[in-house]
């Protein structure tokens, strides 16, 4: 049975300080040999306390030096004995030095995984780590090992899936870097290990060398970062075994495409496909090396310890696996090519008055070669603009910057369609005749929360997701928590937790929302990111989590921390516009994949018929907003997940250079407090984590009962189980309906009923 076995009582305390952390009483007098003192950088150290009196405490360092300090600068040590436990909820003392020493403890020895009640604490080793493979998943399944894992937390979703016959969720979260994709990908293979034998399990782990090549990019944060968040959804069938699985992906940072920062890398696949391209396919698209294109040269080509070239091996197999036919994996790499070629497409200036034209050559003629339209149809896109004034249409000649923008904005677009495309092909794949009729387990890896120096849209719409995320948690571990005990007529003192409907609310609220609020901005031909900004000041200035900074600023109060939010570039990337020129472009061309993209984006946009040429101005596609697009996928998403039972794992990444062994306190403890992680411990700690309804309780343990019940009813039945087992009265609570139970109680039972 996978809960920690803890008889000891929760700690009564209530009495800590900030609300988030428990047991920061200051130290008690009695003696206690042990004790945290607190150093001026914010770490702690391990003291030994000589002596204490009202108002001074006598403490010697680890060095030997002899100190006198104040009381509160002391918080109390747990008892050496319970170093390490897997179980955060197992400390005497909760509070925040104790967990930072038990996490590093464990970190130390390679145990990277800690439970903080029902939440799994991964901590990203940066390194090998002997803890995965078939005899760790072998062990987990027989429950020889039973150590917090994510093989642990997975299946117990697996179990429950068919023991409750719920669908599931295991939901990861964390910053860039935590190890959130790895960890999805262990989850993977343990349910493949699990569920599989129909083949399609690993068709299921091929899907991921090629979401990361399409998707992943080197970033200064982490060198295989995830640029799109993603929910995959495991099929099973009634008797456990794996027959299908969907995908589904939020928002790819397209932008990284025409333009990324210094020491970073445009997506994976480019450099695989200049690297690892056979002679063959090399000349079929006039491949240069990576270094000729101008997308991928302004930064780094390489990433110490990758081989492109292998890896594009690598992804052309997985391609086959999903059955991805040689002729589209041809069309795939053509798409790509034209991305790079288009990004060395260069402008001549043709009139006095700055309007460009293409320069007629090798990037011109290749790439409308490998989307299939002639080279004028291609020129003419990228140089002129159709728009109509009343009942005529006017030709409009671009500018230089106009037209760089115009062709950046069309291989963003061939590039975001492409990948969409891959993702549906691959769903075509996973889904080939199966009965969709039993369960599944969805595996949501996601971006965490993002604060930076300069934080843009893209960290805008990443927080606000992460809002929702939170809202799930905080609902889900502890809104239902109390509501439950209450319902049920339980005695259970209220934990306070931090609510974030109020950010929520800054954020959906209809009219005067931000996310309005931009909307509305970016319909209006003459916003712009200072008018926007404006606007928010004017209209949410008594928000309490809005903050209107000077200029183009704002700020909102995060449930995780405030951040504040430059608009540059707000409304533009909001609207998302390609121009009508460069859409009719894609639907003309003789080539199967840009018509299909132009039709997909013809799909998307509301009012195309209405928009572009009835008005004057400009001949876009008026389609759903970036913002307004995303925001409906997260309710989607959020309404997916409400009906699973979520499994919580909470990535921590120790350090800011990807070097193993190195843990840095102050960093690990903001994402403790970024995650609710502490809170979690306090709530399950003191509450009564397990729960079974009479009459499931009746039915599941009545047959282990030594003597007849007199009364039949589910409740003398469960009665009788709890005394003939000797559970004690403070571990369990009777309820209207259910029987709750603290951590660990459930555990004698179902061990004598596994073995009976
Ligand atoms: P992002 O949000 O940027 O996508 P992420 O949370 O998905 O970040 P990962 O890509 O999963 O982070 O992990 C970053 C790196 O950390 C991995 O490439 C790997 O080198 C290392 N890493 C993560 N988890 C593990 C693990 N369990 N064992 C060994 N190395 C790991
Ligand atoms: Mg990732």
């Amino acid at each position: 049975y996978s809960e920690a076995s803890n008889t000891q009582l929760p700690s009564t305390s209530s009495s800590y300080n900030d609300g988030r952390w428990g047991d920061t009483t200051p130290l008690p007098t009695k003696k206690k040999l042990q004790s945290w003192y607190r150093l001026e950088n914010g770490d702690w150290e391990l003291v030994n306390v000589l002596s204490t009196s009202a108002d001074e405490t006598v403490i010697s360092v680890p060095e030997g030096k002899v100190s006198r300090v104040k009381g509160e600068s002391l918080l109390p040590a747990n008892p050496d004995i319970l170093d390490g436990v897997d179980d955060l909820m197992q400390l005497s003392y909760l509070n925040e030095p104790s967990v930072l020493y038990n996490l590093h403890y464990r970190y130390d020895r390679d145990m990277i995984y800690t439970k903080a009640g029902p939440v799994l604490v991964a901590i990203n080793p940066f390194k090998k780590v002997a803890l995965y493979g078939n005899n760790f998943i072998q062990a987990y399944k027989d429950k020889e090992i039973d150590g917090p894992h994510v093989y642990a937390i997975t299946d117990t979703a697996m179990r429950e899936m068919i023991r409750d016959e719920v669908n599931q969720s295991i939901i990861i979260s964390g910053e860039s870097g935590a190890g959130k994709t790895e960890t999805a990908k262990i989850a993977m293979q343990y349910l493949a290990a699990l569920g599989g034998g129909s083949g399609i399990e690993n068709e299921i782990l091929k899907t991921n060398p090629i979401l990361e090549a399409f998707g992943n990019a080197k970033t200064l944060r982490n060198n295989n970062s995830s640029r799109f968040g993603k929910l995959i959804e495991i099929q099973f069938s009634e008797t456990g075994k794996i027959s299908g699985a969907r995908i589904q992906t939020f928002l790819l940072e397209k932008s990284r495409v025409v333009q990324c920062a210094k020491g970073e890398r445009s997506y994976h696949i480019f450099y695989q496909l200049c690297a690892g391209a056979p002679r063959s396919l090399k000349e079929k698209l006039n491949l240069q090396n990576a270094d000729d294109y101008e997308y991928l040269k302004q930064t780094d080509i390489s990433i110490d310890g990758v081989d492109d070239a292998e890896d594009f091996r690598i992804v052309m197999e997985a391609l086959d696996v999903v059955h991805i036919s040689k002729e589209n994996q041809d069309n795939v790499f053509a798409m790509i090519a034209a991305v790079l070629w288009l990004g060395n497409l260069s402008f001549e200036m043709i009139d006095s008055e700055n309007h460009v034209k293409p320069v007629e050559g090798e990037s011109l003629s290749t790439v409308s070669q490998l989307i299939g339209c002639s080279v004028e149809e291609l020129s003419l896109a990228l140089s002129t603009r159709k728009m109509r004034v009343g009942n005529d249409t006017i030709v409009q000649k671009l500018t230089l910057s106009q037209a760089i923008e115009t062709r950046d904005a069309l291989a963003k677009s061939i590039y975001a369609c492409l990948f969409d495309w891959l993702v549906e092909q691959i769903n075509k794949s996973l889904s080939v005749g199966k009965r969709r009729s039993g369960r599944t387990i969805s595996i949501l890896d996601i971006y965490g929360f993002e604060s930076f120096d300069r934080n843009s849209f893209e960290q805008f719409c990443i927080n606000y997701a992460n809002e929702r995320l939170q809202q799930h948690f905080n609902r889900h571990l502890f809104k239902l928590e109390q509501e439950e005990y209450i319902q049920d007529g339980i005695d259970w003192a209220k934990v306070d937790f931090e609510d974030n409907q109020d950010c929520l609310n800054l954020f959906e609220k209809k009219p005067l929302g931000l996310l309005s609020l931009l909307d509305e901005e970016s319909t209006f031909p003459n916003g712009t990111d200072l008018t926007f900004a404006e606007k928010l000041k004017r209209h949410l200035r008594s928000n309490s989590c809005f903050k209107g900074d000077r200029g183009k600023a704002f700020t909102v109060s995060h449930y995780a921390g405030e951040v504040t939010y430059d608009t540059t570039s707000f409304l533009e990337k909001n609207r998302d516009l390609l121009h009508l020129d460069s859409i009719q472009l894609l639907s003309s061309c003789s080539c199967e994949l840009p018509k299909m993209f132009a039709a997909s984006m013809l799909n998307q946009s509301e009012k195309l018929v209405m928009g572009p040429l009835h008005k004057a101005g400009g001949a876009e596609s008026q389609k759903l907003s970036v913002a307004m697009k995303f925001k409906g996928q997260l309710f989607q998403l959020m309404q997916r997940l409400e009906s699973t039972t979520p499994h919580f794992i909470r990535c921590i990444k120790p350090n800011n250079c990807q070097s193993p062994g190195k843990y840095e306190q102050g960093l690990v403890l903001q994402q403790l407090r970024c995650c609710g992680v502490l809170e979690v411990v306090r709530i399950s700690r003191s509450g009564f984590p397990t729960r079974m309804t009479h009459q499931k309780f009746a039915r599941r343990y009545g047959f282990l009962l030594l003597d007849e019940v007199a009364a039949q009813d589910s409740l003398s039945v469960s009665v009788a189980i709890l005394h003939q087992f000797n559970i004690l009265p403070e571990m369990y609570q009777v309820g209207y309906t259910k029987l709750f139970f603290r951590t660990g109680q459930i555990g004698v039972l179902e061990d004598t009923r596994n073995r009976t």
